[in-house]
């Protein structure tokens, strides 16, 4: 078979520990031999990150810019164990909130579904996609513990040196503590605008949820943007796919999701997201199992797992012994990332391809051919747990069948 060309690279973002090892498999044993695989490589594995000062990671986002579609594998979040372990100069940041700040994105994820891994809630028959606002609130707080007879205000100061305050509360009988949190209607207007051209991008409702009924003037202008950027912008759009948007809220929204088939988007306050993706993908069965795409309001696509580097089967793999990781969630990185490359430089082999390597995957692990972590939850009879790298041949087999 003639390998499949490509026109535009893909931006390849390499990483770290166990990870790092897959991605390398991945490319050998299933696009390399199939694609002329064209991309831009960036190494953000922490060794390399280090030596030039993180600038490798910004060089990797704004190649992303230019070019539109990213793929990712995971990387080491530095801590201060990790400076030890690499000699590191610095504490260098998360590259995902590097990466996250420059394209000013919004991470969707979702869970992949397979017949023998049923969902904790059953009726969850399709996927549901969590989408999280990834800028202020709780997370750019500042906060304080007061002591009794502290009388505290919120004042505002605008740019003529004009004040309003308003009172938080007078502690007049007890200690206590104060909150101050933030947001910008700028990086909400991002957020919405990412959630629904996702949702033209999947075909996919959006469902929106705040607590405006009780905040209403934060939470409010939540929901109030949200419908004035849909109203001006994705009425239209949304008609003429045949999907919808809706606010409700959180409290409905919670009891709505419980009783669904899934199959939505839902969009999330930063700390709701936070807290209702974690729930999600446990429900789903495997963190191994949730991709996970970072979209910009203009339409960049970055595409990972979202797991982390696995390092436990990493040191494993280090010694010699024998790993069995599942390699599902970043070959998905891979196939979201060609596709999308393919969708616009108009090569329908190259979507083609991504389509029927998903399928092979799926395949493999409905025919019972599994990693451990799958292996532990499956209830097929016939499951057979492989290593890291027989799952992928397996995959190669299913594969050929179909080319
Ligand atoms: P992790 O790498 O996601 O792994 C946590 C545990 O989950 C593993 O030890 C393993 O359980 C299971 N697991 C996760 N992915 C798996 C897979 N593909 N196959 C099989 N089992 C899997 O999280 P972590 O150990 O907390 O973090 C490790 C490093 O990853 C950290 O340095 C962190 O900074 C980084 N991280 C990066 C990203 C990212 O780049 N997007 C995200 C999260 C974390 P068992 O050990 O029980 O088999
Ligand atoms: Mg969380």
């Amino acid at each position: 078979m003639e390998k499949i060309k490509m026109i535009t690279p893909l931006v390849e973002m390499d990483g770290d520990e166990m990870t790092r090892i897959i991605w390398k498999m991945i490319k050998d044993i299933l696009l390399t031999p199939y694609i002329d695989l064209k991309t831009e490589y960036y190494d953000l594995g922490l060794e390399y990150r280090n030596k030039t000062d993180d600038k490798v990671t910004v060089d990797s986002a704004n190649a992303t810019k230019k070019y539109g579609v990213a793929v990712k594998c995971a990387t080491i979040t530095p801590n201060a164990q990790r400076v030890e372990e690499y000699n590191l100069k610095e504490m260098w940041k998360s590259p995902n909130g590097t990466i996250r700040a420059i394209l000013d994105g919004t991470v969707f994820r979702t869970p992949i579904l397979v017949k023998g891994i049923t969902p904790y809630i059953p009726t969850w028959t399709k996927p549901i996609t969590i989408a999280r606002h990834a800028y202020g609130d709780v997370y750019k707080n500042v906060e304080m513990r007061v002591s009794k007879g502290t009388k505290c205000e919120l004042v505002a100061t605008d740019a003529q040196g004009n004040e309003t305050r308003e009172t938080i509360y007078d502690f007049s009988d007890s200690d206590g503590i104060i909150q101050g949190m933030h947001n910008k209607d700028k990086s909400i207007e991002s957020f919405a605008r990412a959630c629904f051209n996702y949702a033209l991008d999947t075909k996919k409702d959006v469902w929106f949820s705040s607590k405006d009924t009780i905040s209403k003037k934060y939470d409010h202008t939540f929901k109030d943007i949200f419908e004035e950027v849909f109203n001006a912008d994705y009425k239209d759009k949304f008609d003429k796919a045949g999907i919808e948007y809706f606010y409700t809220l959180i409290d409905d929204a919670v009891a709505r999701v419980i009783r669904s088939n899934g199959g939505y988007i839902w969009a999330c306050k930063n700390y709701d997201g936070d807290v209702m993706s974690d729930m999600v993908a446990t429900a789903y069965g495997s963190l191994a199992m949730m991709t996970s795409v970072l979209v910009s309001p203009e339409g960049i696509y970055e595409y990972e797992a979202a797991h982390g580097t696995v390092q436990r089967h990493y040191y494993k793999h280090l010694k010699g012994e024998e790993t069995s990781t599942n390699s599902v969630a970043t070959l998905f990185a891979w196939t979201g990332a060609l596709r999308k490359r393919g969708e616009l430089d108009n090569l329908p082999k190259l979507m083609e391809f991504a389509d029927k390597l998903e399928k092979a995957t799926i395949d493999t692990i409905e025919s019972g051919i599994m990693t451990g972590d799958l292996y532990l939850l499956s209830t097929l009879p016939n499951k057979k747990k492989v290593n890291t790298q027989e799952f992928l041949e397996a995959v190669n087999e299913n594969l050929k069948k179909m080319l």
